[in-house]
This record gives structure tokens, sequence and C-alpha cells, in this order.
């Protein structure tokens, strides 16, 4: 396939074909859910996917961290939680995605990454979507064995800008600038819950609630699965993701 040049960077035509349509033949906002345990890759695909389609990137992860630098009421709740690797209730974490999605900025619609992270969780977001008249139209499942993801996350290094949250990883994704984030400029840390006491408990936890999550999105017709290694190249899941959405789109 032959590149085009859009914006600074290249685009294969069945990206660009698909962008363009995206564009101008879907006015209705698009719900795109990525699940995959700790690592998987649903932050970067997030931030490659995100701009590429005009929608909202909505982490909870990062908008937890945000009230947690701010010291808000609900930061306060949510610090020791995610600090012992635990799972944020669902009736906070509704209100604070709901508050997101419902922002101007946000009405094209949004790649979710790190929520719905249960059942119930994926039924409270059915409801609030439903009461908008709008629905989740993909969900795709990271698919990563645990070994892959312990090597991954154990070489991720976070962005220290709140507001920007971009994610590194030391030799698969390394910023252009060693310790430097490549958008703003801000430091680079280790996440607490990144360190390997915390990220074990990460995986337990996910694997968990993981299997009914799947059936759910399965039995509405709207999982993906999208298996990858570290092996794989840096852009393979966003392209094969591309073409998955590309090949079920449903005006
Ligand atoms: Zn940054």
């Amino acid at each position: 396939m032959s590149p085009i040049k859009l914006s600074g960077r290249l685009l294969s035509r069945l990206e660009f074909a698909f962008v363009r349509y995206v564009y101008w033949h879907f006015n209705k906002p698009v719900y795109v859910i990525l699940l995959g345990g700790p690592g998987a890759g649903k932050g970067t695909l997030a931030t490659q996917l995100a701009p590429k389609l005009g929608l909202a990137h909505i982490s909870t992860g990062n908008l937890f961290r945000r009230e947690i630098s701010r010291h808000s009421a609900l930061g306060k709740k949510i610090e020791p939680i995610l600090k012992s690797g635990g799972l944020v209730p669902d009736e906070i974490t509704i209100a604070v995605v709901a508050r997101e999605l419902a922002r101007f900025a946000n009405r094209r619609g949004a790649v979710l990454d790190g929520f719905p992270r249960t059942v119930n969780q994926a039924l409270l977001l059915e409801r609030l979507l439903d009461s908008w008249s709008q629905e989740v139209c993909f969900v795709f499942f990271l698919d990563v064995e645990t070994g892959d993801l312990i090597v991954r996350l154990a070489g991720r290094r976070t962005c220290s800008n709140k507001a920007c949250g971009l994610t590194y990883h030391m030799d698969f994704n390394p910023p252009k600038k060693n310790g430097v984030c490549d958008k703003c400029g801000s430091a680079l840390y280790q996440r607490e819950d990144d360190r390997e006491d915390v990220v074990l408990a990460r995986i337990e936890n996910f694997n968990g609630t993981n299997e009914p999550m799947l059936r759910f999105y399965k039995q509405r017709g709207r999982l993906f699965t999208i298996k990858s290694s570290n092996r794989d190249g840096k852009d393979s899941v966003l392209t094969r993701v591309l073409a998955v959405m590309f090949r079920n789109w449903q005006a």
C-alpha cells in the first residue's frame, strides 16, 4: 500500500479511507472500549486511535490521578485504593466518567481506556449511554500473556504532568530524550502501581473480572479480540484495530 501524507504522519490507504469515512458519514458519537490486563497496551492504543478518529481519550487512571493531584474529596477516597492495587468503587468511577463524557469537547465520542472494568460498571455505562440514546460501538480485548505483561510494566514510565499522562517503555517505546516526555517536556517516573508487588495484585484483579466482561460484550456482538505479544511491531495493534473497525462499521 502506498502511503498518503497527512498532517506530518504517514497513513496507509486503509487508514485514510477509514478516517475520511468516520468524518463524513457518521454523525453519531462513537464509543470504543479497550479491555486488557495492566500493560496490555490500552493507553498506547488509545493515544494513537483517539486523535485519528477525532474522539476523546478517556482514561479512568488519568482521571483518578487528576483528582488525587487536586486533593479533591474524590481524590482522597481514591488515593489509598490505587496505592494498594485495589479497584475504585463503581459509583465513584461512573460519576467521574459521566462528567467527562458529558463535556461539550467530547461530544464526538470517546475511546475508553481502563473502564468499564466490571460487569456492573458495563451495565452502568450501558444505562448512561442509553439515556443519551447512544451505545458502545466496539469493544477490543487486547489479549497478552502474563509474562509479557510483567516485562512491559517493569519498563513502563509515565509523564509526571497529570494533564498529559502519556506512557513510554524504556525498550519498546522510549522517549526521544531519556527521562523526558516528548509531548510536554515533563519528567517521566515509574508509577507506584507499576512496581512488581502491586503489579501481581493488579493482574489477579484483572483476571477475576475480565471473563464475565468478555461474555457481556460478546453477547451484545461488540467484542473483538486482538492478540499481541512483545515480539510484535510497534503499530501492529493499531493497524489491526483500524482494519476490524473498517470491516465491521455499521452506519
Ligand atoms: Zn507529558
